[in-house]
């Protein structure tokens, strides 16, 4: 898509610019040090739906609470869906998204099974568009940081009755972001669950919606509590194969090259960091399978070396290797613990077509500024 089909899009967005922006001052010292989800820009994107108008009153506005009636649908019955994505600055002072259709579609199957209203792809990208022109200036340029993107979607009709909301908000916020690991990357160990499941079959896994993870945060607690940085999750049917982690998919390397993830079963959810790197390490020539993968194998693996790399990828770390494993009766270091070469490669040659500094062959990047 070309940058004029952009300015289209985004035009049908009535922009209401907020009467209280921070001061440049403010926002540079802001953007001097992102943390996390801490800091939000001056603006959000905004669209009403309703079952009878349907989609309606496309808007920027000032950034600000949300006025919820108690009886509020998504506080009850957890009716909600998001996505995350990132806009990225290149040297030249142009803003860039990463495969933001796939986000689009993405959020549209989360949606078929929340049941809530599925927004198009041009009104998904023309709210991110408008959005990020409008706190333009909220997009840092330091090395490896960007601007983070949350579109949301959530039930808001006030009614405690158990069916599909009448009424939905969609809205994306945007919080500026510094580079994830700030001292080199730096291995997670990972505590695999198997007292508590994330998803089962037949259930919301393939669905990013907050439900799923508030069924992890108290598994992350125990990874916590044990030792362990993050959560590894096994399937629920069996108890026995690798899943995915909280918010990011799992890949393994062999000591002779290939690479293996667990395949799609419905439970796990659909990365486009995982695509992406599918894509990459196939044009390779590499041998690369999904497929599933017993927790056993894996820790087999690991001790006679036959495992040579575990890594984690999502949108927010790129790629994190995985430099240590442990259950209720292991405890395992992969390899010698430190970040391997599939994963440093394929992290550079991500971020390399994300940041402009390599050539996008795929056509991958969508140029929102
Ligand atoms: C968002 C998410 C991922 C990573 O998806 P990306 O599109 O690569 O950011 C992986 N697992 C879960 C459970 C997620 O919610």
């Amino acid at each position: 898509m070309s940058i004029s089909d952009t300015t289209d899009l985004h035009a049908s967005f009535e922009v209401h610019r907020s009467d209280s922006p921070r001061p440049d001052a403010e926002r540079e010292s802001l953007l001097a040090t992102p943390k996390f989800g801490t800091v939000f820009t001056d603006h959000m994107a905004r669209v009403s739906w309703t079952q009878g108008l349907g989609w309606h009153d496309r808007r920027v506005e000032k950034y600000g609470p949300l006025q919820l009636d108690p009886a509020t649908a998504v506080l009850h019955y957890a009716q909600e869906i998001f996505e995350g994505m990132k806009a990225y600055r290149h040297d030249d002072g142009s803003v860039w998204t990463f495969r933001p259709w796939a986000n689009a579609e993405r959020l549209q199957r989360s949606a078929r099974r929340l049941a809530l209203p599925e927004l198009s792809t041009e009104d998904f990208l023309a709210s991110v568009t408008a959005l990020v022109r409008t706190d333009v200036d909220w997009v840092p340029s330091g090395d490896e940081t960007s601007l983070y993107l949350r579109p949301f979607m959530y039930a808001s009709e006030a009614f405690l009755g158990v069916r599909p909301s009448m009424q939905a908000e969609y809205l994306v916020i945007a919080s500026p972001v510094g580079s994830y690991f700030a001292g080199g990357v730096q291995p997670v160990s990972i505590w695999v669950s198997e007292d508590y499941a994330r998803a089962a079959a037949g259930g919301t896994g393939a669905a990013k919606c907050g439900g799923n993870y508030a069924a992890s945060l108290l598994p992350q607690q125990e990874a916590y509590a044990r030792g362990c940085e993050q959560v590894c999750f096994l399937d629920a049917a069996t108890g026995t194969l690798i899943e995915e982690l909280g918010g990011m998919n799992v890949f393994v390397v062999g000591a002779d090259g290939s690479v293996s993830t667990p395949r799609l079963t419905g439970s796990i959810l659909e990365g486009v960091t995982r695509s992406s790197i599918l894509e990459l390490l196939r044009e390779d020539g590499r041998e690369v399978t999904e497929r599933d993968i017993p927790l056993t194998e894996l820790l087999d693996g690991v001790r006679d070396g036959s495992v040579a790399e575990v890594f984690a990828c999502g949108t927010a770390a790129v790629v994190t290797p995985i430099g240590r494993l442990a259950g209720t009766d292991f405890d395992v270091t992969v390899a010698d613990g430190s970040a391997g070469p599939v994963m440093q490669s394929i992290r550079t040659r991500l971020t390399d077509i994300q940041y402009g500094r390599a050539a996008d062959p795929h056509g991958w990047m969508h140029r929102l500024v």
